[in-house]
């Protein structure tokens, strides 16, 4: 491989070396031997050596860039042919004053010059184009001064020869003209290389040549010049041999900025000198020609100057109305961009920055009056500074509250980088934002996820989340926390005599009331439907403090609840269980909660604390976990479809993948039951992988299937936090996308935060490598969890799915709850796509679409079918008449 590579450039420089060598020797021939036939036939091989060199070099220029260098051979052929045909009339004896040489020789100078005029670039930057060409008529002017004094002029104003003949003559100095005037050209718009040089000395060797001939009266120079033609010929062949390093296109042209000014104003002194010397020897030049070429000089020079002028105007108010653009940026903008010492002192953009903090700009002179005048933590700041100062060139980000005395807390958010180090900076960027709206949503957020929208109580989360903590504290305390369940007795009742309002109103009733009888450090829930809680973190006293609540919840339930005038009476069953140091906080819900189904077996309206007996009945766990491990075998699990519902149109853009266990002798257990144990045993990383398979090979079908809008189906697919973390992930979606030929784009994973943040950085591999094979990646049960939202955004999401939780608590199609709004508002500005879950009620379905919600999901609609009813399922859309535009 090597050697080939190497030996090709080789091989390939054989044929122009020999032909230079040839070239070379001739000339050395001719210098030996200048007159006679040796030198002649000398002068002519070396024409055609140097002749055929230019022919290899133009058949290795790449094809398509060919053309100008054809001329250049053909001009260079045409005056091989005339000197061939000039000397065969020299020894036929005829050696007229013009001749078809002439002719030929004419014609190579215009096949040369065609050739140099093809080489310039066609269109260079507008700008540039002026400049060359008073550049270039710089150099014609000066050119004719020259050949006008030098040849031209005796030429013409010789008696003795015919108009014809002298007409002829004066051809040759006046196409050299045109010559100089090309070559300088293009050594202004092409960038320097070698063929450029080469053929640049070639034709001004050439023109050398062709002046000398014309002063050369006595024949005396005639070797010296026609050594000149040869060199001339020689370097033009080597010329046209392509340069084997690539000319960067970027690189300045052969002639530079600063030359070019010399070139145009060094000419002025050429008449000048003419005119002094004509002085001296009392020869005298052609006033006309003189005085015209001076005029003519200072008048481009003049013109030079005043575009060079012109460009660094405009140049400099480039950079005037840059900058101002850039004023008028910061200065609008709602963020603060200011620049700071390292001693983090303001040194610009105090306007930006006091406009935020809502401060006069004049207080803004040192960092400390503003930490005067808003509370900012300090501390934090100073950190910030240092890491800034230790780290330049690092963006570096912090959240603060400021805390101003006159009004609410705001906060911040703030980007700095340390370009102490640039020149043009000397300073600490900083950019700092507004985010009290986002913060605010987030508090919302949080709050949500933590509490229960009727009664306002915290959750199951939040207990279970402070049981956990109880319990870890107990250790230390020497006191294990209990946890109380409360099951209320006959609410069904309830429910079906006043309605669900009456419902809503009792159990806001019995939630203050349990509220009223705990101590402040304990904490009352409610986990759903008719169901409270009570972690008591402290369980001392005799028979415990737990039970003493207990007893005193009872007690309170007594008192008989008042609904529509009508007094109610309810009771409650209680189970109570102790926690122990080691337990989990779910294992302590669960032991309370079968104490309580104890206390209800057993007859209601009393208290059963838990103990270990109780536990057998837990047993069914294992059953079904042993079951389980053989369900996806047996062909037991089934994947049913819930329709995503364009809220516009109602078409079916898409499905959701949902898992069904078919068990012999449970029926239909949703996934809700068995899920959860998978995800503890790592089951779910098979069982996911198959209904990744499954769910994907049914939607490459219905695509196939062909119709309208199908094609677009997309298929959602639930991933759960062990299967993220499980290192086959990106392989099995990729093998389940090849094994059904789904396109990765109609696939869409849904995850929810909480997979998110047990390994956030791993996680937001996991779905860059997943976003990377093409598929969507959705946030399922947003707003549930309660991660940040800037957090959020260090993973590649494309889809935000809200909550049931949320849609829920819209009951009127006009008025949207402000959470709702807020995570719509969020889903917008972050520019992703919305789906809202869970919708049940027209009104939902019509509130979401007043706020631009387009898809969604719910019993509205449908529910999970399995996949031969979703098919079915593809073709319903609204009515036209119903339809609105999203
Ligand atoms: P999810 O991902 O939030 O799925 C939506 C759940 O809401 C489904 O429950 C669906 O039947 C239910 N749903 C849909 N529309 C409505 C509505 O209008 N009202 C009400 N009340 N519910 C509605 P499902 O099928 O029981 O699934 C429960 C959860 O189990 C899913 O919640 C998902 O987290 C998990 N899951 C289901 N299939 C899989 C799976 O293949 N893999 C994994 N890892 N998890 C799955
Ligand atoms: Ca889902
Ligand atoms: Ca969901």
């Amino acid at each position: 491989m090597t050697t080939t590579a190497a030996r090709r450039p080789t091989g390939r420089a054989v044929a122009p070396a020999v032909l230079i060598g040839v070239t070379l020797a001739a000339m050395a021939v001719l210098l030996a031997r200048p007159t006679g036939l040796v030198g002649e036939l000398a002068y002519l091989a070396g024409y055609a050596t140097a002749t055929a060199l230019t022919w290899v070099g133009v058949s290795r220029q790449p094809r398509p860039a060919r053309g100008p260098w054809l001329w250049i051979a053909g001009g260079v052929s045409l005056t091989m042919a005339a000197d061939l045909t000039f000397q065969i009339l020299a020894w036929t004896g005829g050696e007229p004053d013009v001749s078809v040489a002439d002719a030929l020789w004419i014609a190579s100078y215009v096949a040369l010059a065609v050739g140099l005029l093809r080489l310039s670039p066609t269109r260079p930057g507008r700008g540039v184009e002026v400049e060359a060409v008073i550049d270039t008529l710089v150099a014609v002017v000066i050119a004719f001064v020259v050949v006008w004094e030098l040849a031209l002029d005796d030429v013409v104003g010789d008696a003795t020869t015919s108009a014809f003949v002298r007409a002829v003559w004066a051809a040759y100095p006046i196409v050299d003209v045109a010559l100089v005037a090309l070559v300088v050209r293009l050594l202004m718009t092409r960038a320097r290389s070698l063929p450029l040089t080469l053929l640049a000395l070639g034709s001004m060797s050439w023109l050398v040549a062709d002046l000398g001939y014309l002063i050369d009266d006595d024949g005396s120079a005639a070797t010296g010049l026609n050594l000149l033609w040869m060199l001339a010929l020689l370097l033009v062949g080597a010329g046209t041999l392509p340069s084997s390093g690539r000319p960067d296109r970027r690189s300045q042209p052969a002639l530079a900025e600063r030359g070019r000014m010399w070139f145009v104003l060094a000419p002025l002194t050429v008449p000048v000198g003419f005119m002094i010397q004509g002085q001296v020897d009392h020869h005298h030049p052609n006033t006309a020609v003189m005085a015209g070429g001076a005029v003519a000089l200072i008048a481009l020079a003049g013109a030079r100057a005043g575009r060079l002028l012109h460009t660094v105007e405009t140049a400099r108010r480039e950079v005037q109305d840059r900058e101002h653009l850039y004023r008028t940026l910061a200065a609008n903008s709602s963020d603060a961009v200011f620049v700071a010492g390292p001693d983090g002192v303001l040194k610009e953009g105090q306007e930006s920055l006091a406009r935020l903090l809502g401060v006069p700009p004049e207080e803004l002179d040192g960092a400390s009056a503003v930490a005067g005048q808003l509370t900012v933590d300090t501390e934090a700041l100073a950190q910030l500074l240092e890491r800034t100062l230790s780290r330049p060139g690092e963006v570096l980000e912090m959240e603060t509250p400021l805390r101003d005395p006159d009004r609410a807390t705001r906060w911040v958010h703030g980007r700095v980088v340390n370009m102490l180090d640039d020149p043009l900076v000397e300073g600490i960027v900083a950019n700092v934002q507004d985010i009290t709206d986002r913060k605010r949503v987030e508090e919302d957020l949080r709050h949500q996820a933590f509490h229960d929208g009727l009664t306002g109580l915290p959750n199951r989360g939040l207990i279970v989340d402070r049981t956990a903590q109880a319990i870890r504290r107990a250790a230390r305390r020497g006191t294990d926390p209990a946890v109380i369940y409360i099951d209320l007795d006959g609410f069904k009742s309830v429910n079906d005599r006043f309605g669900h309002d009456g419902g809503d109103r009792l159990l806001c009733e019995i939630a203050r009331r349990v509220s009223r009888t705990v101590r402040p450090e304990d904490t009352v829930a409610r986990l759903g439907g008719d169901e409270l809680a009570v972690l008591v973190e402290d369980n001392r006293g005799e028979d415990g403090e737990a039970m003493a609540t207990a007893e005193r919840i009872l007690r309170t339930l007594e008192a008989p609840v008042d609904i529509d005038g009508q007094s109610v009476t309810v009771s409650a069953s209680l189970g109570l269980a102790v926690g122990e140091v080691g337990g989990s906080a779910d294992d302590l819900l669960h032991d309370a909660d079968l104490a309580m189904y104890r206390a209800k077996a057993t007859g209601r309206a009393r208290i059963v604390v838990y103990d270990a007996s109780m536990g057998a009945e837990a047993g069914e766990a294992l059953v079904l976990d042993a079951d389980l491990a053989t369900a996806m075998d047996r062909g037991q699990l089934e994947v049913h479809h819930q329709p995503v519902v364009h809220l516009g149109t109602g078409a079916v853009v898409g499905f959701e993948a949902l898992l069904r266990w078919r068990h012999p002798r449970l029926g239909l257990v949703p996934p809700d039951r068995f899920i959860p144990r998978t995800e503890e045993t790592g089951l779910i990383v098979p069982i996911g992988r198959w209904v990744l398979a499954t769910a994907c090979a049914d939607a490459a079908r219905w695509q196939h299937l062909g119709g309208e809008g199908r094609q677009g189906l997309s298929m959602a697919v639930n991933l759960s936090g062990r299967q993220l973390a499980s290192d086959g992930i990106v392989d099995d979606v990729r093998r389940a996308l090849a094994g059904s030929g789904l396109p990765p784009g109609s696939l869409v994973l849904e995850i929810t935060e909480t997979s998110l943040v047990a390994d956030p950085r791993s996680a937001a591999d996991r779905l860059r490598a997943l976003s990377a094979l093409g598929v969507r990646i959705a946030i399922d049960d947003f707003g549930t969890g309660y991660s940040s939202l800037a957090y959020l955004r260090q993973f590649p999401i494309d889809i935000l799915k809200i909550d049931r939780s949320f849609v829920n608590t819209i009951d009127r199609p006009d008025v949207m709850p402000p959470i709702v709004r807020g995570l719509l508002d969020l889903g917008h500005t972050l520019e992703l796509e919305i789906i809202a879950e869970g919708i049940e009620h027209e009104v939902q379905r019509d509130g979401l679409r007043r706020e631009r919600c387009p898809l969604g999901q719910g019993f509205l609609f449908s529910r999970p079918v399995p996949a031969a009813e979703a098919e079915d399922l593809l073709d319903v859309v609204l009515a036209p008449d119903e339809r609105v535009s999203l």
